[in-house]
C-alpha cells in the first residue's frame, strides 16, 4: 500500500506540474494572441418571438490559435480573468463589435442590436467607462443598439461602484442584461438591487421545459416575474421546435439558441440578417 501511495503521489505531482506548465504556456500564448490579432467574434442571432424577425446578435469571443485552431472562451476566459488579460482582450472585443455594428448600421435596411458580454473585472476596472465611451465616439454608433450582458458574478463585488457604472451606461442609452439568470444563488438579489432591461434565462432551465413539468413551471414563473418587472425576457439555449412553440405560447419575448442559429461568422450572419427567417 505504501508503494502505491508513493506512486500515486509521484503521479499526482507530475500531473500538477504538467498542468501548471500548460497554464503558463497558455498565458504566454494569450499575451501573444493580443498582438497577433488572433481574437475574433462570432455572432449568434436573437429572434423576436412576436414578429419572427432577427432583432440582434450576441458577440461571442473566439481565439484562432496558430497551432491549436479555434479555442472556445470557456477554455481561456477563466485564465484571462485570473491574469487580468481580460482587460485588453475585452477592449478588443468591444472594438471589433462596435466596428461591426457600425458597418451593419450603414449597410442593413433594418436596425439591429449588438449584445456584448462583459465580466466582473471589466466593469470594476477604473478605465472601463472611458474606454467604452471612447469606442462609441471612435465608431459613432447609436448606443441604443448596444446591450451589455453581465454574467451574474459581475455584479457581486463592489456593488456601489457597479451601480455607478450601470447608471452611466443607462444615461448614455445602452441596455443592460442579466445573463445566465437562475444559475447563481443570488440572482434574485441582483434583480432587487439593480435595474436591468433584459433577463436572460439560463439554458439549463430551457433544456427540459417540454419534457419535465416541474422545470416548465419554474420557467413560467421566471417569465411572469420578468413581465411584472417590465423586463425583456430572453430564453437561451433553444434547440427544438417544441421549445419554440412552448416559449411563444408563454409570452417569452426573445429566442436564442441552436434552433434559431448557432454562433456564426460575419458572412453567414449577414445572410440571415438580409433574409429574416420565421417559424
Ligand atoms: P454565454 O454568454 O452564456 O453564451 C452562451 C453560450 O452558449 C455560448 O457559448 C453559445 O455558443 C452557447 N449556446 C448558444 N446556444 C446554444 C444552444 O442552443 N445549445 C447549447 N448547448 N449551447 C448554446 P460560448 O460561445 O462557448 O461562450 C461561453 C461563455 O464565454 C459565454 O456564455 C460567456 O459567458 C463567455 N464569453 C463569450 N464571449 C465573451 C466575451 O467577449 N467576453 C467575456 N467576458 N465573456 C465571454
Ligand atoms: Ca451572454
Ligand atoms: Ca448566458
Ligand atoms: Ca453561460
Amino acid at each position: 500500500a505504501k508503494k502505491e501511495e508513493q506512486n500515486s503521489f509521484i503521479f499526482y505531482s507530475a500531473r500538477n506540474q504538467k498542468s501548471s506548465t500548460n497554464l503558463i504556456e497558455l498565458e504566454e500564448d494569450l499575451r501573444k494572441a493580443l498582438t497577433k490579432d488572433e481574437f475574433l467574434l462570432h455572432y449568434q442571432p436573437k429572434q423576436c418571438c412576436h414578429t419572427g424577425k432577427i432583432i440582434g446578435v450576441e458577440a461571442l469571443l473566439r481565439w484562432e490559435h496558430g497551432k491549436k485552431g479555434l479555442i472556445s472562451p470557456a477554455e481561456f476566459i477563466p485564465l484571462a480573468e485570473e491574469t487580468g488579460l481580460i482587460i485588453p482582450i475585452g477592449e478588443q472585443v468591444i472594438d471589433q463589435a462596435l466596428k461591426q455594428l457600425k458597418e451593419w448600421q450603414q449597410t442593413l435596411s433594418s436596425s439591429i442590436c449588438m449584445a456584448i458580454n462583459v465580466s466582473a473585472r471589466q466593469v470594476h476596472h477604473e478605465n472601463f467607462l472611458t474606454m467604452l465611451t471612447g469606442k462609441l465616439m471612435k465608431y459613432d454608433v447609436d448606443p441604443k443598439c448596444i446591450e451589455i450582458e453581465l454574467t451574474e458574478n459581475t455584479v457581486m463585488k463592489n456593488s456601489s461602484q457597479s451601480s455607478k457604472v450601470f447608471e452611466r451606461l443607462k444615461d448614455i442609452g445602452m441596455k443592460i442584461a442579466i445573463d445566465d439568470f437562475g444559475v447563481e444563488y443570488s440572482s434574485l438579489n441582483y434583480l432587487k438591487n439593480f435595474t436591468f432591461d433584459t433577463l436572460k434565462i439560463d439554458r439549463s432551465f430551457i433544456a427540459d421545459i417540454t419534457t419535465i413539468d416541474h422545470q416548465a413551471k419554474i420557467v413560467e414563473a421566471i417569465i411572469a416575474m420578468g413581465r411584472a418587472l417590465d423586463l425583456v425576457v430572453v430564453a437561451e439555449g433553444v434547440e427544438t421546435k417544441e421549445q419554440v412553440d412552448w416559449l411563444k405560447s408563454r409570452d417569452c419575448d426573445v429566442l436564442q439558441g441552436y434552433y434559431i442559429g448557432k454562433p456564426m461568422e460575419v458572412s453567414q450572419v449577414e445572410e440571415l440578417l438580409k433574409q429574416p427567417i420565421s417559424n
